[in-house]
C-alpha cells in the first residue's frame, strides 16, 4: 500500500520470511529490504532522496505500530506489524544454510553478534563483518569486501536514515546478496541492547520503552504523532475532494 507516497508491503511475518528466503536463493543481483517505521516515513516526506531510496527496495516491511496505525487512519489496514529485529532473527533461524555479512554498530557489538549468530544458528556461516563507524573514504573498501565475500544476507544496522541512504547509494556497486536495513538489530543480537519487555510490546508501548531508555530520541519521536496527523489531514482532504 501507499502511505503518503511511501510503498509499504501489506505482508505478515510468515510471508515476508518466505519472500526474503526466495530472494536469498535467487542470488543473481543485489536486492534490499527496508523496515520503515513512522519516524522514517516522516523523514522521507521531508527528504526526497530518502523517499526514492525507500521506494526502490525489494520489500518494505511495516516495522512499527505507528505505520500500522497510519494504515488504519488511511482506511487500508495493514495485516500486522513485522518488527525488523524479530524478522532478521526469524530469517536466521529459518533452518536453511546461508552466509551472512554484518555491517554496523560498534566493533565490540558487531564481533559479539557474529559470534552469537555462529553459536545460536548452526546453519549460518559468517562471511565477514565491519563496524558502523567509518568515513566516506572507507566505503569503497567495505563494498569491495562485501563483493569479494559474496554473502547471501547482509545485515546493515547503521541507524535510520543512514542505512537506507547507504544501501541506496551503493545499490549499483554491491553485486549480489540480500541486504536488510536493520536499525539496532546487531546490538540486539550481540546483547548490547535489549528489545522492549513483553509488557511494553503487548500494550503497543515499545516507543515509550525506547523513550525511557534513550530520552535523547524525544525530538525525533515527535515525528510519530506528526506523521499520524499528516495521515489524518490526508483523509480529511480526500473526503472534501470526493
Ligand atoms: N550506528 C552505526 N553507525 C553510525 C550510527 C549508528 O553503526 O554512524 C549504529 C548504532 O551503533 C546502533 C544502530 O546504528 O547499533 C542504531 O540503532 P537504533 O536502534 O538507534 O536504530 P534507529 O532507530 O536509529 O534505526
Amino acid at each position: 500500500m501507499d502511505i503518503l507516497g511511501i510503498r509499504i508491503d501489506d505482508i505478515d511475518m510468515d510471508n515476508a520470511l518466505s519472500k526474503a528466503y526466495a530472494a536469498l536463493c535467487d542470488n543473481k543481483s543485489f536486492k534490499y529490504i527496508f523496515t520503515p517505521n513512522a519516524e522514517i516515513c516522516m523523514a522521507a516526506i521531508k527528504n526526497n532522496n530518502l523517499m526514492e531510496a525507500l521506494n526502490s527496495s525489494f520489500m518494505n516491511i511495516p516495522d512499527g505500530e505507528g505505520v500500522v496505525l497510519a494504515s488504519k487512519i488511511l482506511k487500508a489496514p495493514l495485516k500486522e506489524k513485522v518488527p525488523g529485529c524479530v524478522f532478521v532473527q526469524n530469517l536466521l533461524g529459518i533452518g536453511k544454510n546461508f552466509s551472512v555479512y554484518l555491517l554496523g554498530a560498534s566493533y565490540d557489538s558487531v564481533s559479539t553478534a557474529a559470534q552469537n549468530i555462529l553459536s545460536h544458528y548452526p546453519n549460518i556461516s559468517i562471511s565477514g563483518f565491519h563496524d558502523g563507524f567509518f568515513s566516506e573514504n572507507q566505503e569503497k573498501e567495505i563494498i569491495d569486501d562485501i563483493n569479494i565475500k559474496k554473502p547471501d544476507l547482509i545485515i546493515i544496522g547503521l541507524g535510520a536514515p543512514k542505512q537506507e541512504l547507504f544501501i541506496y547509494r551503493h545499490s549499483k556497486d554491491i553485486r549480489s546478496g540480500l541486504a536488510i536495513g536493520a536499525g539496532g538489530t546487531i546490538d540486539i543480537i550481540s546483547g548490547f541492547a535489549k528489545r522492549a519487555p513483553e509488557f511494553f510490546c503487548k500494550y503497543k508501548l515499545e516507543w515509550f520503552y525506547r523513550l525511557i531508555k534513550q530520552p535523547k530520541r524525544f525530538r525525533r519521536m515527535l515525528n510519530i504523532p506528526l506523521f499520524l496527523l499528516k495521515c489524518k489531514q490526508h483523509m480529511l482532504f480526500k473526503k472534501k475532494k470526493d
